[in-house]
């Protein structure tokens, strides 16, 4: 038997590796062109492969490593070597993967047994036991029910093995603020490229001509050595103001206190249960608070494993999903950059330099905006499945048309809709911003705004009568026509302005 090892399964641990040592990874360049991935998602993905590759030889394994431009091409040349081997896998998380494996490999010949993917803490028979039929769960349920089951964060000072350590669930309350002036976040932790690293670097740029983003600063962990010490950096220096900061946008910043882990986390270079781990030590042993070490863990095995069991059960109808009918084209500041927008311009500038953009700015400024501007959740979710280097299908679907563009209700009852005043709370972007985030129509008020106006006009069928939709339309009963007139105009201005890229 060899162990089939994908670019997204670099986990020594993991059983199939136990049992096997003869190994083969495809490096399948083709795969990179099927969209504009951003040149640094590239360079990760095959530098990581190929660190992964030299480690498991050094300990022992044989590994055959195969550059070709298909996984169908790299399973010609390994079975016109080794014909009809039987192969491991395990189980890719995105939609019909592990199916269009087994067809390849049996049509040359070879078996492939798919196993359990053990990247996750849990399997799909855990969250379909606690789910059932039933498909209007809520993340904060699965949640508690995973911290319950697992222990992890329950008990400890003042209360019982069954309840929450601290006594809450839940610190939001401490973690919605915004730092104060002068305030500095830690430096970003930089892995330098090494040689191999260099050399994909340079592949990527003859390669992949027409990729959107930068390489210029290539930062990432690519060993899991190195993904080690990002997280021993993020628990030591980041996590302690993770918690109060996480929902905050800072001018000129783009990590902030976030951890930066998502992209090795999706690699397999880092298992969730590690990362939990360290941050659980890290609150017993007193040196973070518990709203930090919470907030974070519920990302974690909140919303991380949440979203790719309601991906597994979504899917295939998620992928198309547009409940409120969206058919606008991505405004053109999305591939350039280049708007007067100064929370826009900085999110899409974040990820254009570095793959990256942290949540609230993929939520409340990048989905925000798209959402209220109407933009086709598929196309977004192009958009973001090319632009971040931890960008897989089975992660970025659910978070962008779930999520942030609502166009399916599998993930929240309300869309994450709203107008420049939570930028505006939650950020120092609007200070220096040439639009004013107190109008909402005229030439220099805020596009956010009428757009979210006009967004709640047009959707009303849909959304009036959605779970806490209530206060929101009460605001919207209250305006004039004469004001309606003045705000749909404006929103019309302002598309038109996103699609000549004028905004
Ligand atoms: P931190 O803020 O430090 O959070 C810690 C960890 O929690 C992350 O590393 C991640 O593994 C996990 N996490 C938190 N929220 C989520 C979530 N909603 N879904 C899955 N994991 C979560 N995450 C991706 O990994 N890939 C994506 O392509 C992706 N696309 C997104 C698109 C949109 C519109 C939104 C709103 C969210 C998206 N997320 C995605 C989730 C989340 O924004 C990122 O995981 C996070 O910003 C990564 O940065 P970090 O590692 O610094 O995270």
């Amino acid at each position: 038997m060899t162990v089939w090892v994908l670019g997204d399964q670099l986990y020594p641990d993991a059983t199939p590796l136990q049992h096997d040592d003869h190994v083969l990874m495809i490096e399948a360049h083709a795969v990179g062109e099927r969209m504009r991935y951003h040149p640094q998602k590239l360079a990760l993905v095959f530098s990581a492969m190929r660190h992964f590759r030299d480690e498991l030889r050094e300990r022992g394994y044989d590994v055959t490593y195969i550059e070709a431009e298909t996984f169908g091409d790299g399973l010609d040349e390994f079975y016109a070597a080794a014909p009809g081997t039987s192969l491991v896998l395990m189980d890719p998380p995105s939609h019909g993967a592990g199916d269009r494996f087994c067809e390849l490999v049996e049509s040359r010949g070879g078996e492939l047994t798919v196993v359990e993917n053990e990247l996750f803490l849990t399997t799909p028979a855990t969250f379909d036991a606690w789910a059932g039929d039933d498909d209007t769960y809520r993340q904060e349920h699965w949640y508690r029910h995973l911290r319950r089951e697992t222990g992890i964060l329950m008990g400890g000072e003042g209360v019982g093995d069954d309840e929450p350590a601290g006594g809450e669930w839940n610190y939001d309350d401490e973690n919605r603020e915004t730092p104060p002036d002068g305030w500095t976040p830690p430096e970003v932790p930089r892995f330098e490229p090494d040689e191999s690293t260099r050399e994909v670097l340079q592949f990527v740029e003859s390669r992949y001509p027409d990729a959107w983003g930068s390489n210029e600063e290539f930062i990432w962990p690519v060993t899991r050595e190195e993904a080690q010490q990002a997280l021993s950096h993020f628990i030591e220096v980041r996590l302690a103001e993770f918690g109060p900061y996480q929902d905050a946008m800072v001018d000129g910043e783009w990590a902030l206190n976030h951890s930066l882990l998502s992209a090795v986390l999706n690699l397999g270079l880092l298992h969730p249960s590690e990362v939990v781990e360290a941050a659980e030590d890290a609150y017993r042993s007193g040196d973070v608070p518990l709203n930090s070490v919470e907030g974070f863990v519920r990302q974690v095995i909140g919303w991380r494993e949440f979203v790719r069991h309601v991906y597994r059960r979504a899917m295939p109808e998620l992928a198309g999903a547009n409940q409120l009918d969206q058919t606008e084209s991505l405004p053109e500041a999305y591939w350039t950059g280049e708007t007067d927008m100064h929370c826009l311009s900085e999110a899409v500038g974040h990820v254009y330099d570095h793959g990256y953009a942290h949540h609230i700015e993929r939520l409340m400024v990048l989905s925000n905006f798209a959402l209220v501007y109407g933009v086709d959740p598929a196309e977004l979710n192009h958009w973001f499945h090319l632009g971040f280097v931890d960008a897989y299908h089975w992660v970025t679907t659910p978070n962008v048309v779930g999520m942030g563009s609502f166009g399916s209700p599998v993930l929240s009852s309300k869309p994450y809709a709203s107008s420049g005043n939570y930028v505006n709370k939650m950020s120092d972007y609007c200070a220096s911003c040439p639009y004013a985030v107190s109008k909402t129509t005229g030439e220099d008020a805020c596009p956010f705004n009428a757009l979210y106006w006009d967004f709640l006009k047009e959707n009303e069928n849909v959304l009036r009568g959605t779970g806490r939709m209530g206060l929101v339309y009460s605001h919207v009963d209250r305006k004039g026509d004469e004001e309606w007139t003045a705000i749909r105009e404006r929103a019309r201005d302002i598309r038109e302005r996103g699609r000549a890229g004028t905004l």
